[in-house]
C-alpha cells in the first residue's frame, strides 16, 4: 500500500510539470491570439437580481443557447450555495460541451471541494474554479476583519489548494476597484504563483469610467510582474450605466476575457450587456483588431429567452432585443426605410436573428407607409383614402395598437 501511495506520488510529480508546460501553451496561445474570450455569469450574478429565479431546466436551456451563441465559458453557480445549487450545476456536466463550466468559490477550501463535487464529470479542459475574496480596505476591515498580509495568505492557501484540484483556476479580489493599487498588484502576484490561470479585475459595485477601467488595465499589465502566465479577465457592473463601455476599453486595452449576462441582468442595476458588447465589438472590429468566437444572429433569441425564462422583462426599446428597435413611427425613418434599410438602421435586424423592419402606423406615420401597409393587406388604395387613413390615426386614442382590422375600419369608405 505504502508502496502504491508512493508510486502514485511520483507519477504526481513526473506528470505535474507536463500538465504546467500545456496550460501554459493553452494561456500562451490565448494571449498572442488577440481573441476575446467571453464569459457569462447571467446564471450566477444574473440570477442574483432580485425577482429572477431560474430552475435547474431552465438554466439548462440558456446554458445550450449560450453555447450555440458560441460563448467560451459559463459561470455556471455557486456550488457552496446549497445542494440545490450542486443539482444544478450537475445537470449541465455531459450536456453542456464546448463551453469550459466554471463554479464560484469564495477563498474556503471548502467552497472547492463542492465545486469539486458539482463539475464532477466534465474533462478537466472543461471545468474550472472561480474564486473571490474582497480586497478593498472597506471589504478588508468590515466583512473579513483581516489585514493585507492575512488575505494575502488566504490567497495563496486557496488558489494553491484549487490547482491541484482544477488545471482551470481563475482568481479575483472582489471590490478591485476599490483596492488599493499596489495592493491589487501584490494580490495578483501572489494569485498567479500560487496557480491562477485567469486573474480577474471585478468593478463589483460599478464605479468604474471607461477611462479608469483602462487606467486598472494598464496598471495591472505594468506592474504585475508574472501577468505573462495568466489571463486577464474584466466583470462590470452597470450602476452608472457604464459596465458596457468599460468592458469595450478593457478590450481596447488588451483584456482577455469579458465577462457579461444576457440583457444585463444581475446585482443592482445589473453586469455588461453580453448582446450589447458582441455587437459594439462586432460591429467596430477595424477599430479593435481582434476577434470573437459569437454568433451574432443568435442574439436575439438569446435575449428573448431569458426575458422568458426568469420573468425580467425588457424595456421596448432594449438594444438589440427590445420591441421597438426595429421598428419606427415617424413618417421620414419610414419612407427611407422602405427606399433602402440602410438609411435608418445600424444594422440589419437579421445580423442579430430578429425578424423583418416593422413600419408601424401611428400619428407620426407618413402617406408612404400608409399605402405600402395598406397594399400589404391587400387593399386598392386612392389618395383619397391614404389622407383618410392619416387623419383617422390623429384620432386613435393612445396605446391603441394599429393592427389590420383598424386599419380596415380607417381605410372605410364613409358615408
Ligand atoms: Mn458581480
Amino acid at each position: 500500500m505504502r508502496l502504491h501511495m508512493s508510486f502514485a506520488k511520483f507519477l504526481k510529480r513526473l506528470i505535474r510539470p507536463a500538465k504546467l508546460a500545456v496550460k501554459q501553451t493553452i494561456i500562451r496561445h490565448h494571449k498572442s491570439s488577440g481573441m476575446v474570450l467571453f464569459s457569462d455569469t447571467t446564471l450566477r450574478d444574473g440570477e442574483q437580481m432580485p425577482g429572477a429565479t431560474l430552475e435547474p431546466e431552465d438554466k439548462l436551456r440558456i446554458a445550450l443557447a449560450l453555447e450555440e451563441a458560441g460563448i467560451h465559458s459559463l459561470d455556471a453557480g455557486f456550488p457552496a450555495s446549497s445542494p440545490a445549487e450542486i443539482a444544478a450545476i450537475q445537470q449541465m456536466v455531459g450536456k453542456v460541451k464546448k463551453p469550459v463550466l466554471t463554479a464560484l468559490c469564495r477563498t474556503v477550501r471548502s467552497d472547492i471541494d463542492a465545486a469539486e463535487e458539482a463539475l464532477h464529470g466534465n474533462p478537466s479542459h472543461k471545468r474550472g474554479v472561480s474564486l473571490f475574496v474582497g480586497t478593498s480596505p472597506l471589504h478588508r476591515q468590515y466583512k473579513l476583519q483581516k489585514d493585507r498580509t492575512e488575505i494575502l495568505k488566504l490567497i495563496t492557501d486557496t488558489v494553491g489548494y484549487a490547482s491541484e484540484k482544477f488545471d482551470i483556476v481563475a482568481f479575483s479580489p472582489e471590490d478591485a476597484s476599490r483596492t488599493e493599487r499596489d495592493y491589487l498588484t501584490e494580490v495578483y502576484r501572489a494569485a498567479i504563483d500560487a496557480g491562477a490561470t485567469t486573474i480577474g479585475f471585478p468593478d463589483t459595485v460599478g464605479l468604474c469610467t471607461p477611462e479608469k477601467a483602462r487606467d486598472f488595465i494598464r496598471h495591472i499589465q505594468d506592474t504585475v510582474p508574472n501577468l505573462n502566465k495568466a489571463l486577464l479577465a474584466v466583470h462590470f457592473h452597470n450602476d452608472l450605466g457604464l459596465a458596457v463601455a468599460n468592458t469595450l476599453a478593457c478590450i481596447d486595452e488588451g483584456a482577455n476575457v469579458v465577462q457579461c449576462t444576457v440583457n444585463g441582468i444581475g446585482e443592482r442595476a445589473g453586469n455588461a450587456c453580453l448582446e450589447e458588447v458582441v455587437m459594439a465589438f462586432t460591429l467596430h472590429q477595424d477599430q479593435y483588431g481582434r476577434e470573437h468566437s459569437m454568433d451574432t444572429t443568435k442574439l436575439y433569441g438569446l435575449t428573448r429567452l431569458v426575458s422568458e425564462l426568469t420573468g425580467i422583462r425588457m424595456a421596448p426599446n432594449k438594444p438589440i432585443g427590445g420591441d421597438t428597435i426595429f421598428a419606427t413611427e415617424a413618417g421620414i425613418h419610414q419612407d427611407g426605410l422602405l427606399k433602402n434599410i440602410d438609411t435608418y438602421l445600424p444594422f440589419r435586424p437579421e445580423v442579430v436573428g430578429a425578424g423583418g423592419v416593422k413600419l408601424v402606423l401611428g400619428r407620426h406615420s407618413g402617406r408612404r407607409a400608409v399605402a405600402h401597409r395598406l397594399e400589404q393587406i391587400g387593399m386598392q388604395s386612392t389618395d383619397e383614402q391614404v389622407m383618410q387613413v392619416l387623419e383617422g390615426l390623429k384620432s386613435v386614442p393612445k396605446g391603441t395598437m394599429i393592427d389590420d382590422d383598424v386599419l380596415r375600419k380607417l381605410a372605410a369608405p364613409t358615408k
